[in-house]
């Protein structure tokens, strides 16, 4: 019989191994402490939804044209694995009678799983995971605000150091038409000078071009958006920034910033680090005032932001913090009889401290080193049964015998020395 062949996971996703994810769990630690400080709640949607609910955000984003996975189920219903969050989540805070209860309504999702059938890169994977806040029913930039500040704080808190909020103002149904017009003027007299990817855009959706790495030349000298705002636009455009500039935060206008998406109305923002090369963007959003009213709720305003775990925790390396929230394993049980050394390390556990054992009986040698694997802070070496418990200090290299029955305090009072 041939030997069976391993199958590795697919291209575009990603193992976190239990190495990893004390990172993981320290990212997703502060962003639960932050957006429970500034007042979001959290939400849980499924991984897939209608395809025509995926499909009907933004009918002219590449993402939704080329690179959802949509699929029949075997009953024939048709499904996608979301691309993002915002369309899911305010179907859910619709479907969950959140909006009828009262506004604003604020929600927060953590380790969403997205997914974009999309050239694997350099923290652009086929399954990534994201960090997003939605704000739905506050028409004013006080709400656009209270989102920067978030993302901005919390990626401060992380450790991101570099990274900018970078803000622009794409209009909205009034003024944004006079501005599409303006731009595709504009690049229609380059039209020999484009990239392919843009000519085709130009026609449909001319912000777009401007957000192309190709054409950035020229971009620098096309029409901006700021220029084309109708008096409401301009006046939120202006009291956002007045409002980023009380709360303390490092911003600029960014008149080349669209985002991908095709809802958003007014407000989008981005937070670039100066780390990430080309794919310097962190995350970030803005304000899409039409989105709930075409996917059939009601005509309010809503605003959000996403962000990727995954490229936050390339960013956080590239600053030197590789830290995590992982415990070590704070005390191994050894000795020679395995009965006595899982009946202790079960006493030890229910005491309330992390103990571990070794399960495969090896000599005291052995157990020892898997100690150190294992980065125990000490090693409890059973003897006889009436013997005292040889408590070893792993970090402080001294050990002292300590009775069976107080070995739990004993590790206790000394664990708080970990952290010191
Ligand atoms: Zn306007
Ligand atoms: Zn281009």
């Amino acid at each position: 019989m041939a030997a069976a062949v391993m199958v590795g996971r697919p291209r575009g996703t990603e193992d976190v191994l239990p190495a990893q994810s004390g990172r993981w769990q320290r990212a997703e630690r502060i962003a639960r402490e932050f957006a429970g400080r500034w007042g979001f709640g959290e939400i849980r949607t499924p991984t897939f939804e209608h395809t025509e609910l995926i499909h009907r955000v933004g009918e002219s984003t590449d993402v939704v044209q080329k690179e959802t996975y949509d699929f029949a189920d075997r009953g024939g219903r048709q499904l996608s694995l979301r691309p993002e969050g915002t369309a899911a989540v305010v179907r859910a805070c619709l479907q969950g009678g959140l909006v009828a209860q009262g506004l604003p309504v604020k929600v927060y999702y953590l380790s969403m799983s997205a997914f974009r059938y999309e050239r694997p890169e350099a923290g652009r994977l086929r399954e990534h995971h994201q960090f997003g806040c939605e704000t739905l029913g506050a028409p004013g930039p006080a709400a656009d605000a209270e989102l920067v500040s978030l993302l901005g704080d919390y990626l401060a808190a992380v450790g991101i150091h570099a990274a900018v909020a970078h803000v622009n103002s794409i209009g909205c149904q009034e003024c944004r038409p006079r501005y599409r017009e303006a731009l595709r003027a504009y690049y229609g007299a380059h039209l020999a000078e484009l990239c392919a990817d843009c000519r085709r855009r130009l026609d449909q959706n001319p912000l777009r071009l401007l957000d192309c790495r190709v054409d950035r030349a020229l971009a620098l000298q096309a029409p901006r958006a700021v220029d084309f705002l109708c008096a409401d636009c301009a006046a939120h455009h202006a009291s956002l920034g007045r409002l980023l500039d009380a709360a303390g935060l490092a911003w600029e206008q960014d008149h080349l910033l669209v985002r991908g998406f095709d809802y958003y109305t007014r407000t989008v923002f981005e937070f670039v680090h100066g780390g990430l090369g080309a794919q310097s963007g962190l995350g970030g959003g803005g304000r899409y005032d039409r989105l709930v009213a075409e996917l059939g709720g009601p005509d309010i305003p809503a605003a959000g932001f996403g962000l990727g775990l995954e490229r936050l925790l390339l960013a956080l390396e590239k600053e030197g913090q590789t830290g995590g929230d992982a415990p070590a394993c704070s005390v191994l049980v050894a000795g020679d009889d395995v009965e006595q050394a899982f009946a202790m390390a079960t006493a030890l556990r229910r005491s309330g401290l992390q103990a571990d054992f070794d399960p495969l009986g090896r000599s005291l040698k052995a157990q020892l080193r898997h100690a150190s694997r294992l980065g125990a802070r000490f090693v409890a070496i059973l003897g006889a049964p009436d013997e005292a418990v040889v408590l070893r200090d792993m970090a402080l290299r001294q050990q002292r015998p300590v009775q069976r029955d107080g070995l739990a305090a004993a590790v206790a009072e000394a664990a708080p020395l970990d952290g010191a």
